[in-house]
C-alpha cells in the first residue's frame, strides 16, 4: 500500500494534470480517464470517491456513470475502501497475479 488514509494523493498519477482534466462531461470522461491507467494509488482514490458518494469526476479510473452503476449493483457495502484492499490483497496474493492495481474496476 502506497500510503495511509491522508496521504495517497500525493502518489496520484494525475498530481501535476489540470484538475478540469477530469472533471469533464459526457464521452470526454472516457478518454479523461486514461492518466489513471497505472496509477499507484487507483484503488485508494476509487475507495475514497465511493465511500464519500463523490458524484462528479474521475475517480480511480472510473467515471460518474460507472461509479452511480457500481453503487447502484452494490448497495449494501458499508465501506468501499475496506472491499477494494481486501480485494487488492486477493489478487496480489494469487500465484501469477501482475504486480499493481487488482483490475477489477476495469
Ligand atoms: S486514480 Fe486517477 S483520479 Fe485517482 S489519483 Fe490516480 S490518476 Fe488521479
Amino acid at each position: 500500500m502506497v500510503g495511509d488514509d491522508q496521504d495517497w494523493g500525493e502518489h496520484a498519477a494525475c498530481r501535476a494534470a489540470d484538475p478540469d482534466e477530469l472533471f469533464v462531461e459526457g464521452a470526454a470522461q472516457n478518454k479523461a480517464k486514461v492518466i489513471c491507467t497505472g496509477c499507484p494509488v487507483r484503488t485508494e482514490c476509487l475507495a475514497h470517491a465511493l465511500d464519500l458518494r463523490i458524484e462528479h469526476g474521475i475517480w480511480g479510473g472510473m467515471t460518474e456513470r460507472e461509479r452511480r452503476a457500481l453503487l447502484r449493483r452494490r448497495p449494501l457495502v458499508t465501506s468501499w475502501r475496506r472491499l477494494l484492499e481486501a480485494a487488492r490483497s486477493e489478487h496480489e496474493q494469487t500465484p501469477g497475479a501482475e504486480d499493481g492495481q487488482w483490475g477489477a474496476t476495469g
